[in-house]
């Protein structure tokens, strides 16, 4: 029999906190505050030396943590996980943070980032023996972590780091230590700050400010941070990799704007975005009107931009989370509309222009312009303030493969027809680039481009990545070639 076996991607948040006497408290905070980064699962894992505790469970944050969950989270050090992955492999064996018991004392791992050599090394330690608990990509790095030194000056760290491709930020706990990792080409953020003299990691500043913590520096890419009782040592494990591919995505959705990464408030890039798209698709029109909460940003900026007023069309019903998360396209439009009303009233009549960050599907924008319209809009420009979406990610965002992205199966013309629009204008890429104020070899494009730069897997569709067939074994059978010791009863 055929079973599926499945690497789920996810993007997800990471945290960490070493020596403080409110270990567990604080990454409950630093978890809240990256609870954008992943709303299926939350977990904390803390640390007194050798016993670890750990509270792992599907939900958001403070469904996790009741009642007495985080009082029984003992230790001065902690590390936890928000996650959300696609469907199959939702459930809770794949909760981070994951731990281990091993010949190198208890590990524990929270991974945001896609590794694009997880079947292959799965598949080798598989055959040398390892024995998967999970189906998420971030266990092959514990398998790894454990396996024997070769040789005496092996340093198990640093060969596990180098094996592993494509994207990982990192942040782990042994019994003595924390590390924080950043896979070379840096393509999810992590950042480094300190609270009561204490260091802490986050895949995001914004954590810190929630926590009151003092924000540092981002981890380099490349960069090994080890926290011990000694303090802090850095070490670049990938001196000669010189390419950067910071996933730009993270400034014009994923990351919150009120976060800080390379220097560059998210919230001013998403304003930048905004306004180089006023210059780029100049539109007579009443109002500019954001999606919320996606589209917040960039539509001030072009309102600022432009000069023609900005209005809160759509008013957001906050109980309601990210449409996008849903399992299945029939909640998922149900989702949309659940999310947002119109205040109608305002819109009748006028010619308006809706800004978004991103079409994926299409199933956001083409309900907005319907209730525009419904509502005796004029004219409904739809403006995104990123260059269409036309390649999937394998780095660790939630993009469909390339049938279900719209982009990648229409052209602009197509796209706005098929939405109800009277005109559609995205932000080029060198636009985007520039409202980030970095070069453009600083980021990875490949969802716009499709130029990747780690090599993945497949080089037909992502998917292959994320599924490989297993033939489950019948033992039944293999006794049976034991001729004279089987028999069937
Ligand atoms: P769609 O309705 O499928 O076109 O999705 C576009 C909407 O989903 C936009 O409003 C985006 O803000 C949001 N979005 C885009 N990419 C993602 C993602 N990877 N995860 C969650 N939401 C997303």
């Amino acid at each position: 029999m055929k079973g599926i076996q499945e690497f789920p991607k996810h993007y997800c948040g990471v945290f960490g906190v070493f020596d403080h006497p409110n270990a567990a408290e604080i990454a409950y905070y630093g978890l809240y505050a990256l609870q954008h980064r992943g709303q299926e699962s939350a977990g904390i894992v803390t640390a007194d030396g050798s016993t670890f505790h750990s509270h792992r469970e599907m939900g958001l944050v403070p469904q996790v943590f009741k009642g007495n969950a985080l009082a029984e989270l003992k230790g001065r050090n902690a590390i936890g996980h928000t996650r959300y992955s696609t469907t199959g492999a939702s459930h809770v064996q794949n909760v981070q943070p994951l731990i281990v018991d091993c010949n190198r004392g208890k590990i524990a791992i929270a991974h945001n980032g896609n590794l694009t050599n997880a079947a292959i090394l799965r598949e080798e330690l598989e055959a040398g023996g390892n024995i998967f608990q999970t189906t998420i990509d971030s266990e092959i790095i514990l398998h790894l972590l454990a396996r024997p030194n070769l040789t005496a000056d092996s340093n198990p760290l640093l060969e596990t780091i180098r094996r592993i491709q494509g994207a990982f930020s990192l942040v782990m706990l042994t019994e003595k230590e924390m590390i924080g990792v950043r896979d070379p080409h840096g393509f999810r953020p992590l950042s480094l700050g300190k609270l009561d003299g204490k260091w802490v990691l986050s895949s995001e500043s914004c954590a810190f400010d929630l926590i009151q913590a003092e924000f540092v520096r981002d981890v380099r890419p490349g960069e090994i941070v080890i926290i011990d009782e000694k303090g802090m040592r850095s070490m670049d494990a990938f001196p000669d990799q010189k390419r950067r591919a910071f996933c730009i995505f993270e400034y014009v959705y994923f990351s919150r704007p009120d976060s800080k990464i390379a220097g560059v408030n998210v919230y001013d890039s998403r304003i930048q975005m905004g306004r180089q798209l006023a210059r780029e698709h100049a539109i007579e029109a009443d109002m500019v009107v954001p999606v919320p909460d996606s589209g917040n940003y960039a539509a001030l900026g072009y309102s600022l931009e432009s000069g023609i007023p900005y209005h809160m069309a759509f008013v957001r019903n906050h109980y309601v989370g990210r449409s996008f998360l849903q399992p299945s396209q029939t909640t998922r439009s149900l989702d949309v509309r659940v999310k947002l009303n119109l205040v109608s009233d305002l819109v009748k009549g006028k010619r308006v222009i809706i800004v978004d960050d991103s079409i994926v599907r299409g199933t956001t924008s083409q309900s907005r312009i319907k209730i525009l319209k419904e509502a005796g809009a004029e004219a409904v420009h739809v403006l995104i303030s990123c260059p269409p979406h036309k390649f999937s990610c394998v780095y660790g965002i939630d993009f469909p493969d390339r049938s279900k992205l719209l982009a990648a199966n229409a052209s602009p013309e197509e796209i706005c027809q098929h939405l109800g629009a009277d005109s559609i204008g995205y932000l080029s890429q060198e636009g985007m680039v520039k409202a980030t104020n970095q070069p453009e070899e600083a980021f990875c494009m490949a969802c716009y481009n499709g130029d990747y730069p780690v090599a993945y897997e497949s080089n037909v569709d992502k998917e292959i990545i994320e599924r490989r067939t297993v033939d489950s074994v019948s033992f039944g059978d293999l006794l049976d070639k034991e001729a004279s010791q089987s028999k069937l009863i």
